[in-house]
C-alpha cells in the first residue's frame, strides 16, 4: 500500500484535527495536509515525472518541506533529502549519482545550485525557503487540491537516503513504502503513540530520526506536531508542558540538562522521551532521570533498516542500552559474544542505489543486512552497541572495542566525555588514543590519571597510549561523534 494512504486511512478520521503547529504560530490540519499534498503531487505529475523518479531537495526545514516529502510519497515519485550542510562537491556527486527529475534548493544557495543542476541535467529545479515561499510553492498553487493517490507496492522505492560515508564514496539507501510503513507501525505499538499524543519535533528532517521515525509515527496516529525549526532547549522547555513526547539525539538531552529551568514541573504532561542516532552517555541517562523523574528510553536504527532496537515502553529501560530487537526485527551476534550485528526484516531496505555489487557485499548468503555496527547481546536479551566496526581498533594484532574504554573513561570523576581511537603505530599497528572533554567543573584531570585509572581495571593492550584533552568533540549535525576526524587530528 502507498505509505500516504496507509497514513491518511487514520488521520482523514478527523480532518480537523491539528497535524502541525510551526514556531511561527502557523496551523496545518489534517485537511490542509490532504489538500496541500495533492496540490504538489499534482504540479510534480503534470511536470511530467513518472514512477520512482526522484525529487532531490536540500531545504531549510519547514511545514511545506514535510509536505513535499508527503506528496512525493502519495504521487508514486522517490523522495531524497540532502542534509543541508552539504556543500558544492557533495551536491554535485548526489546529482550526477540519483538524475533527479526535479531538483528543490534553498534561496540561499542560488549562486550555485541551479548551475549544478545544469550541469547534471537536472530538468526542473525550484526554491523553498524556510517560512515556506519560493518558485515551488508559486508554480504548485494553481493546482488541484484534489489528487488520486499512486498505487503503490511494499517493495517500492519510496526514498532516497544518501549515508553519511566518512570513507569512500556515500551510498543511496533505498528504502521503501513497506519499510516506512512496517517501521511506522512497529513502533506506534512499542511506544504506544496515540492521536492524543503531542510530540515536540525539534530534528532534522533530511534524516531518518526526524523524518521517518518521528513524522511517520504522529502522521499514523492522527497526533500532532508542535514543530520547531531548529533545536533550542529554552524553547522545548517552554513547549514541554503541552507536550507528551519527545524524540531526540543524545546532544538534546544534555543541552536540556544545562538548563536550570529543566525540571520535573515542565515535564508533567509528558509521557516519553526517545533518544537516538548516537550513544546515549549513562550519566546523561541517570541525570536526566533524577531531575525530571522521566527515564529516557533508548533505541537504535540506521537510514538502512529503520528501527531495529527499543528499550521497552512498560518493562526496564536500561542506560547504556539499547534494548531488544523490535517486533518482526531478527538480530544476530556474528562470531560469538561481541561482533558485528546483523538482522533481518520488514524493515531493512532494499539496497544501495545503482550499487548491486556495493549491496551484494553487505548481505550474508541467508539474507542478513551486516549493519557494521558491533554489538553484544545480555542474558536478557539486551543489545548494546560498541562501537562501528571501521571504528574497531586493532593493537599488537588484538581487538580493542572503543565503547569499553571510553564507558571506563567517562565514569572518571572530572570527565564530562571521551572518544577512543586507534591511531597508526609503528609497532603495534593501532595505538589506543583517548580524547578526552573535562568536565566544566574546574577539573584538572591529567593523562597520568587517566592512564592508571584504566590500566587497573583493563588489560594493557586496551590502555591509551597517549592521551589528548579538546575543548569539544567534533559532531555532526544528529550529534554523532566524527572519529573520522579526531584521526586525522591525532594520527601524528
Ligand atoms: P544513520 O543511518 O545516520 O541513522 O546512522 C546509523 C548509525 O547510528 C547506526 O548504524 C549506529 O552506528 C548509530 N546509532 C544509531 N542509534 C544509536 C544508539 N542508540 N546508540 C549507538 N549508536 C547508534
Amino acid at each position: 500500500m502507498n505509505t500516504y494512504d496507509y497514513f491518511a486511512e487514520r488521520f482523514l478520521q478527523s480532518p480537523a484535527r491539528i497535524f502541525l503547529e510551526a514556531d511561527s504560530g502557523e496551523i496545518f490540519t489534517y485537511a490542509d495536509v490532504e489538500q496541500e499534498t495533492a496540490r504538489y503531487a499534482n504540479f510534480l505529475i503534470n511536470l511530467g515525472l513518472k514512477t520512482g523518479d526522484r525529487v532531490a531537495v536540500q531545504v531549510e526545514k519547514s511545514p511545506q518541506a514535510v509536505l513535499l516529502y508527503l506528496a512525493c510519497l502519495r504521487a508514486g515519485l522517490c523522495y531524497l533529502p540532502l542534509n543541508n550542510a552539504y556543500q558544492q562537491g557533495e551536491i554535485r556527486y548526489f546529482l550526477g549519482d540519483a538524475e533527479p527529475a526535479v531538483a528543490i534548493c534553498s534561496p540561499q544557495n542560488l549562486a550555485w545550485f541551479p548551475a549544478l543542476c545544469d550541469d547534471a541535467k537536472v530538468p526542473h529545479t525550484f526554491t523553498l525557503d524556510q517560512n515556506g515561499a519560493g518558485s515551488f510553492i508559486d508554480a504548485a498553487s494553481p493546482s488541484s487540491t484534489q489528487f488520486v493517490t499512486a498505487t503503490s507496492k511494499p517493495d517500492d522505492l519510496a526514498v532516497i537516503i544518501y549515508t553519511s560515508g566518512t570513507t569512500g564514496r556515500s551510498k543511496g539507501a533505498m528504502v521503501t513504502h513497506g519499510n516506512l510503513t512496517s517501521n511506522a507501525r512497529v513502533l506506534c505499538d512499542a511506544w504506544r503513540i496515540r492521536f492524543s499524543d503531542t510530540l515536540i519535533h525539534a530534528l532534522p528532517i533530511f534524516h531518518i530520526h526526524g523524518l521517518f521515525v518521528a513524522l511517520n509515527t504522529i502522521l499514523l496516529s492522527g497526533a500532532k506536531l508542535i514543530f520547531h525549526r531548529k533545536f533550542d532547549a529554552s524553547a522545548v522547555i517552554n513547549a514541554l508542558p503541552r507536550a507528551t513526547m519527545l524524540m531526540g539525539v543524545p546532544t538534546f538531552y544534555t543541552r536540556l540538562l544545562t538548563e536550570t529551568s529543566f525540571t520535573r514541573e515542565p515535564c508533567k504532561s509528558m509521557r516519553l522521551f526517545v533518544s537516538g542516532s548516537a550513544p546515549l552517555l549513562l550519566d546523561t541517562f541517570n541525570e536526566f532521570h533524577e531531575r525530571s523523574g522521566h527515564t529516557i528510553l533508548e533505541r537504535y536504527g540506521m537510514s538502512e533498516a529503520g528501527m531495529i532496537c527499543s528499550n521497552p515502553y512498560d518493562g526496564e529501560r536500561r542506560g547504556g542500552s539499547v534494548g531488544k530487537p523490535l517486533p518482526g526485527v531478527t538480530l544476530r551476534i556474528d562470531g560469538g559474544e561481541t561482533g558485528g550485528i546483523e538482522i533481518k526484516g520488514a524493515n531493512v531496505f532494499s539496497g544501495y542505489w545503482r550499487m548491486p555489487e556495493k549491496t551484494a557485499e553487505e548481505f550474508t548468503a541467508d539474507g542478513y543486512f551486516r549493519t557494521g555496527d558491533i554489538g553484544a547481546i545480555d542474558r536478557d536479551g539486551y543489545v548494546a552497541i560498541v562501537g562501528r566496526a571501521k571504528d574497531l581498533i586493532i593493537s599488537g594484532g588484538f581487538n580493542v572495542y572503543p565503547r569499553e574504554i571510553e564507558l571506563l573513561i567517562d565514569a572518571i570523576p572530572g570527565v564530562a566525555e571521551s572518544a577512543v581511537i586507534g591511531v597508526p603505530h609503528p609497532d603495534f599497528g593501532e595505538a589506543v588514543t583517548a580524547v578526552i572533554v573535562r568536565s566544566s567543573n574546574g577539573s584538572t584531570l591529567t593523562d597520568a590519571d587517566v592512564i592508571s585509572h584504566v590500566k587497573t581495571e583493563l588489560a594493557s593492550f586496551k590502555v591509551p597510549k597517549r592521551v589528548h584533552f579538546v575543548e569539544e568533540l567534533p559532531r555532526n549535525t544528529m550529534g554523532k561523534v566524527q572519529k573520522n576526524i579526531l584521526r586525522q587530528q591525532f594520527s601524528s
